[in-house]
Formats: C-alpha cells, sequence, structure tokens
C-alpha cells in the first residue's frame, strides 16, 4: 500500500522512535502531523522530514495526558489534515526502577497517565474519524516489557500490559471495518528512554546498554512503516524484536 501523500500522525515525535518513524514515513512521501510537548525539538523533527520527503508536516504541541486538550488538538485540525490514516501512538516513558513497594507515586502515575490513559485519549479522539471515513490504522508502541515483567519495573510492564490488551481489544472493536491494528513491542532500543527513566542521570543510562548493541530507533521505524505499508486486506497484529543479544524482557547476553 503506498503511504505517498497519505496523512500519519505520530505521537511522541519529538525524539527516539517517535523522531525516526516520522522521518521513515517522511521517505515514503507522507503528510506528516507531529505531536509532543517540546515544540522546539518537534520543528527539528519536521524540517528534517521536509527534507527527507515529506510532502507537508503540521505540528502540534500536546501533553497527550491532557484529554480536553488531545480531543481539541483533533477537532481543530484544519480540514486539509483531518483525514488521519495511520497513527502512532508512540508517546510514552518509563520513570524509576524501583521494587513496587518503594515506588514513587509520582512516577506510576506519570506513566500510566501517559502510556495508558494518553494512548486512549489520543485513540479515542482519532479513531472515529477513522471508521466514519472507512479506513485507517492504529499502531501502538508496547513492549516486550508488556509480555514479561522485569524486577522494578512492573508498573512500567503494566502499562504495556494495557496497551497489549487495548491493542487486541480495539483489533475486535473495529472487526466489519477496513481498520487494522497494530502493536510493535521492541526489546532494547537505545533512545533518551534510559535517561528519562532515570530522571536525567546519564551514567546510570548509559549502563542500561553496556555490552549489548541494542535496537536504534530506526530498526523501530523500519517495522512500522513496513507494517503500514502491507496491502489493505493485511493487518499486522503484532511486531515483537529484540536485539540478538536479547532473548525477551529479562534475559541478555552482555559482552564484558
Ligand atoms: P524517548 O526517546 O524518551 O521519546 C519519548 C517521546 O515521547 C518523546 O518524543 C516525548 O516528547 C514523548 N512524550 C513523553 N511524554 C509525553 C506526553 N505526556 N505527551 C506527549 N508526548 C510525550 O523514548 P523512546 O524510546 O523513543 O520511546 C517511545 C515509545 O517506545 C514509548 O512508548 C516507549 O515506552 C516505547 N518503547 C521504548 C523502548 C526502548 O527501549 N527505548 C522499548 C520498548 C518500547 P516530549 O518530551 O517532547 O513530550
Amino acid at each position: 500500500m503506498s503511504l505517498n501523500g497519505k496523512i500519519v500522525f505520530v505521537t511522541g515525535a519529538s525524539a527516539g522512535i517517535g523522531a525516526a518513524t516520522a522521518l521513515a514515513f517522511a521517505s515514503e512521501g507522507a503528510r506528516l502531523l507531529l505531536a509532543a510537548r517540546r515544540a522546539d525539538k518537534l520543528a527539528e523533527v519536521a524540517s528534517a522530514c521536509l527534507d527527507r520527503g515529506a510532502e507537508a508536516v503540521h505540528c502540534i504541541e500536546l501533553d497527550v495526558r491532557r484529554r480536553d486538550a488531545v480531543q481539541a488538538a483533533i477537532d481543530g485540525l484544519p480540514a486539509e489534515w483531518a483525514a488521519i490514516e495511520v497513527l502512532v501512538n508512540n508517546a510514552g516513558l518509563s520513570r524509576g526502577l524501583d521494587k513496587l513497594y518503594q515506588g514513587k507515586i509520582e512516577d506510576w502515575e506519570e506513566m500510566i497517565d501517559t502510556n495508558v490513559k494518553g494512548l486512549l485519549y489520543v485513540t479515542r479522539a482519532v479513531a472515529p474519524g477513522m471508521v466514519a471515513r472507512g479506513s485507517g490504522h492504529v499502531i501502538n508502541l508496547g513492549s516486550t516489557a508488556g509480555e514479561l515483567t522485569y524486577p522494578n519495573g512492573a508498573v512500567y510492564c503494566a502499562s504495556k500490559a494495557a496497551e497489549r490488551a487495548i491493542n487486541d481489544g480495539l483489533r475486535q472493536d473495529v472487526l466489519g471495518t477496513p481498520l487494522r491494528v497494530t502493536s510493535v513491542d521492541p526489546g532494547m532500543v537505545e533512545t533518551d528512554f534510559s535517561l528519562v527513566r532515570f530522571h536525567g542521570d546519564a551514567e546510570r543510562a548509559a549502563k542500561v546498554y553496556k555490552g549489548v548493541k541494542p535496537l536504534t530507533p530506526e530498526d523501530v521505524a523500519d517495522a512500522i512503516v513496513w507494517a503500514a505499508g502491507r496491502p489493505a486486506h493485511v493487518n499486522i497484529a503484532r511486531i515483537s524484536m529484540t536485539p540478538v543479544q536479547q532473548a525477551n524482557s529479562l534475559l541478555f547476553h552482555r559482552e564484558p
């Protein structure tokens, strides 16, 4: 399926997997709607997307945790941007790596509000238009963390297990329409993810990737664009992908 000229909405497009996904769709000549909280970073990604071949780019400064703002952003789209064909629900984060009985409740709130509720708000705002137009693809960022819980990560893992349930539920609920629903579930990807998890502690973040060649954001973007580009009758339900040195969310082979 050609993605040329299609409207692709990427949340969390200011960095990491979201930025790489925006660039990968740009290479296909898509029209890109990019959302995140950091407008300056979004503007940089937007400019790179235009250089890469995007037909047009429209940026939205948006915090997906703000339910009213999410709905207003979608309702307020200029008419030429309203027909979203692909939604990539990528905005998300981990915060902290603590035993559940010692975890910070603010960290939990942030993860659940962003990874679960934010994803729901955006989907609820965008999917009705897809159903009405009889065309659309929702691609959610899950994680191997949603398949298997790792120690000290119960709440992040729970948020990604929720994504898995929402993804599978949505696919059932749009049955009978031409909509497609896909979860892309990466293992370790080197982005700002660990820096954000450890509240800016770069030394601790670097240790996460020690002795492993992690996935790159581009590897994940490649899978997302591949799923979106399948013929219209093909639904890719789930892509679970890890570095070769990672067997699952618990087990790594680290070079000394
Ligand atoms: P990242 O480099 O930290 O990027 C996260 C993106 O999400 C940023 O663009 C950030 O933008 C945005 N974001 C965070 N909170 C937001 C909010 N409330 N509203 C709007 N945007 C928000 O991390 P990443 O690794 O690319 O993560 C992207 C997705 O992949 C997440 O869902 C993550 O759980 C998932 N994932 C990551 C890995 C990994 O190992 N890196 C593995 C599996 C799954 P602003 O700060 O500008 O808002």
